[in-house]
């Protein structure tokens, strides 16, 4: 029953704003709007301060621990459809209180920027538009009366279309009052328009939504199993794993599920890695289906970005493909979500809002009561283990289709062989083989640069970085030295900084590779990919089409070479270095590196043409290479997630790590000790003392770009216990004294110890 005081005082706004403060502000409602118009989930303007910022409105309430003399109203009502429907905004709120990260912010991470600056969301957009009057008036004698209704009316006559309300929202003086006076005296009038950027760019709806599944291929018998149990289960929550080795047909999987999921007038959520949303793949979907796609990805302007997520939101999109933050598109018909390459690293966002988006992308799968399939060669340990605890369904492809053999694997003792600046005579004889028989060959060097160090052999000097604990990179092609960790530059010395003495690069990145294999290959054509060959826009394009072309015969490139591409033609496969990734500190190193060997393995050959994997080291008895070799992936996860539990690591307890830094190593050290003794008095006082704290320690890099970083780990067996011990902690860090002498974040469920 309704009190009395609830129909005659207005409700009060709770409001998620835009700022690094935990807990959502109270205001009372906009002037003239009621009650009935106040959605969660709409963008309001609010003041805040001496500034004014768009916050969504969360909740409405009837009661404020303010009294109301005290609220300020709101001053407008973006819209009365929210941006935000309540499943999203539930798994915002979710998101916020698991990450412990300020809702304003997770709802900031989760909104285009455009809209955060209160663009419209729909497409039709208000425009200002003058009439007959206004075009003939004198402006300029306007100006002296009134000066605000001239330039505004200036503003419009200077438009087409007229002014979008939106773009004149960005003025930061009283518009609105000026507008009002235009409209009274006839000189303009507000219509509704389609927004620029969103409609007129989209191209007109297709075909029926999934009427085209035009796949010629038969599907194998395991592909055809995947399918058939995905679709069964559409239409309620459960997790797959799909498990299938490289080329074995997961995105074939993924189109017929989807084309089902389209059929039933449902649409799709796919996620792929940062590095996974080729040109190739997304022509693979266009091809395949006669609907439209809303494309998700860092590389949009603002505009394109609001048109995709209009597009999505309206329904207009039916498969919305994205990366990391597309897990927060609209997605008004839910049907499946779908993430690509689940183990990789870059679904997890390392700064700011820390949030995980496969771990996200399955939340809010379940929260929508529909399936979720993990794809993956080399499913991460937490996927593996949720599979084995019958938590999701796993799905094998163990083949390609076709095929015949599995490549052949062979480990090389660069102890045992003299080796030319990295490539061992073996290989270089490999090389000279596979080129001969009209193979391409692909070299992994998970190192760019030309060397990455400048050595001083009289005296021992490193040329060092003075802004990190870190040597800098030899870079020959620009003729600089470079600090991949803080960007800093400078000009090559000539003599050792310490003694004077001669200086030589030592080691190999994939510059001196490439030049090295154009001495030992003159006459073919050499491709390096990595992060400083595909900087201009196109030029990665220019490279893989010379490769699929066969122009290029020899591919020498980073970790960018492992994602997202196939190369057919390539027979021979070199890692040349697999002693990088053997001794990481971290306790997911060995996982990385396995995905990493793994998946680049997986880059040779097709079918009826298996190829050869060669592995350089110097530790070819090591227990890691050995067991994936001669095991496969399946089971040196299973070894690690075996090791994980005796070690009490992920998953088998939960982990947090707050970090901080400053100018000075002190103040990191002396915030995160106060962090640790509280952590410790609430791990005492709560019902187990089951929340272990380790550290603080400065950073593996403690000076990196000019600060110093320290880090204390958080560890629990329980997930429940450790919400609610986070849940009283958290909120006290940015109270602790010293915290505003260090810069701090708290990562929950970190990926990385560092
Ligand atoms: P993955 O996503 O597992 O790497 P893809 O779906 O990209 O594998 O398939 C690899 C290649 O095999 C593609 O060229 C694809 O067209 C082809 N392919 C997939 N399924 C089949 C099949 N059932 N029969 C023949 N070729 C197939
Ligand atoms: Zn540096
Ligand atoms: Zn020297």
């Amino acid at each position: 029953m309704a009190k009395w005081s609830d129909m005659t005082e207005p409700k009060i706004l709770k409001v998620a704003v835009p700022v690094p403060l935990s807990g959502l502000f109270d205001y009372l409602p906009p002037r003239g709007v009621s009650d009935t118009e106040l959605r969660p989930g709409c963008r309001v303007q609010v003041p805040f301060g001496r500034k004014q910022l768009v916050g969504v409105l969360v909740a409405l309430e009837t009661s404020s621990a303010l009294p109301r003399s005290k609220l300020r109203a709101a001053l407008q009502l973006l819209e009365t459809e929210p941006v935000l429907d309540a499943d999203l905004l539930a798994l915002l709120v979710w998101a916020s209180d698991y990450y412990q990260h300020p809702l304003g912010e997770v709802i900031d991470a989760a909104l285009p920027r455009l809209l955060r600056q209160g663009r419209s969301a729909s497409e039709m957009a208000k425009y200002a538009v003058a009439t007959t009057a206004g075009f003939a008036a004198d402006i300029a004698g306007m100006a002296s009366r009134a000066p605000r209704q001239a330039e505004l009316l200036g503003r419009i006559v200077g438009k087409p279309d007229g002014a979008a309300l939106d773009d004149l929202a960005e003025l930061d003086w009283d518009w609105r009052g000026a507008l009002r006076s235009l409209v009274t005296k006839g000189l303009c009038e507000i219509q509704l328009q389609s927004a620029q950027g969103a409609s007129n760019e989209a191209p007109p709806s297709k075909h029926e939504p999934g009427a085209g599944n035009r796949s010629e291929l038969t599907l194998t018998e395991a592909q055809q199993e995947a399918v058939s149990t995905i679709s069964a289960g559409l239409g309620a929550y459960q997790a797959f794993l799909l498990d299938g080795v490289t080329g074995s047909g997961k995105t074939e999987v993924y189109l017929r599920v989807i084309s089902e999921v389209l059929a039933r007038g449902r649409q799709a959520l796919l996620l792929v890695p940062e590095i996974g949303l080729t040109p190739q793949l997304l022509a693979r979907f266009e091809k395949r289906f006669d609907v439209n796609m809303a494309v998700l990805h860092s590389g949009l302007s603002d505009t394109e970005r609001l048109a995709a997520w209009r597009g999505a939101a309206s329904g207009d999109a039916r498969l919305i493909i994205g990366t990391r933050s597309a897990v927060f598109a609209p997605f008004p018909d839910p049907g499946i979500v779908v993430i690509d390459e689940e183990h990789d690293g870059s679904f997890k966002q390392q700064d700011g809002f820390r949030y995980s988006a496969r771990d996200l992308g399955i939340m809010r799968a379940r929260r929508l009561d529909i399936p979720v399939v993990l794809g993956s060669a080399t499913p991460s340990l937490e996927s593996i283990n949720n599979a084995l605890r019958n938590r999701s369904k796993r799905l094998r492809l163990p083949e390609r289709p076709g095929s015949v053999s599995h490549p052949q694997v062979r480990l090389l003792d660069m102890r045992a062989h003299a080796s030319r600046q990295g490539l061992s005579t073996p290989l270089i004889a490999a090389i000279s083989r596979h080129l001969e028989s009209g193979g391409q060959v692909l070299l992994f060097l998970n190192r760019r640069g030309y060397a990455p160090a400048l050595f001083c052999g009289a005296c021992g000097w490193v040329a060092p970085c003075d802004r990190c604990d870190a040597r800098m990179t030899l870079h020959m092609s620009s003729g600089r030295l470079r600090c991949h960790h803080c960007g800093r530059e400078t000009g090559i010395p000539a003599v050792c900084g310490a003694c004077a003495d001669e200086l030589a690069a030592v080691g190999q990145g994939t510059e001196r590779m490439q030049e090295t294999l154009h001495e030992l290959f003159p006459k073919v054509n050499i491709a390096r990919i990595d992060r400083d060959s595909t900087q201009r826009k196109g030029s990665m394009q220019k490279m893989l089409d010379d490769v699929q072309s066969g122009r290029t015969r020899i591919l020498i490139g980073t970790q960018m070479l492992t994602k997202g591409h196939h190369f057919p033609d390539v027979t021979l496969v070199a890692v040349l270095n697999a002693d990088q990734g053997l001794f990481g500190s971290d306790f997911r190193s060995n996982e990385r590196f396995a995905q990493t060997l793994v998946q680049v393995a997986g880059r040779a050959g097709r079918a009826e043409k298996p190829g050869e994997v060669v592995i350089q080291t110097s530790y070819p008895e090591h227990p890691l290479l050995q067991r994936l070799i001669s095991e496969g992936y399946g089971s040196f996860a299973e070894a690690a997630l075996d090791e994980r539990r005796q070690s009490r690591w992920p998953p088998f307890t939960h982990l947090a790590m707050l970090r901080a830094e400053a100018p000075g190593p002190e103040a990191p050290r002396r915030y995160l000790e106060r962090a640790a003794r509280l952590a410790k008095e609430l791990a005492a006082s709560m019902s187990s003392n089951v929340v272990q704290v380790l550290g603080p320690a400065p950073a593996p890099m403690e000076k990196r770009a000019g600060r110093y970083r320290a880090q204390l780990l958080l560890q629990c067996a329980s997930r429940e216990r450790f919400q609610a011990f986070l849940k009283s902690w958290a909120p006290e860090l940015g109270q602790l004294e010293g915290a505003r002498q260090v810069r701090w974040s708290l990562d929950v469920d970190p990926i990385e110890l560092f």
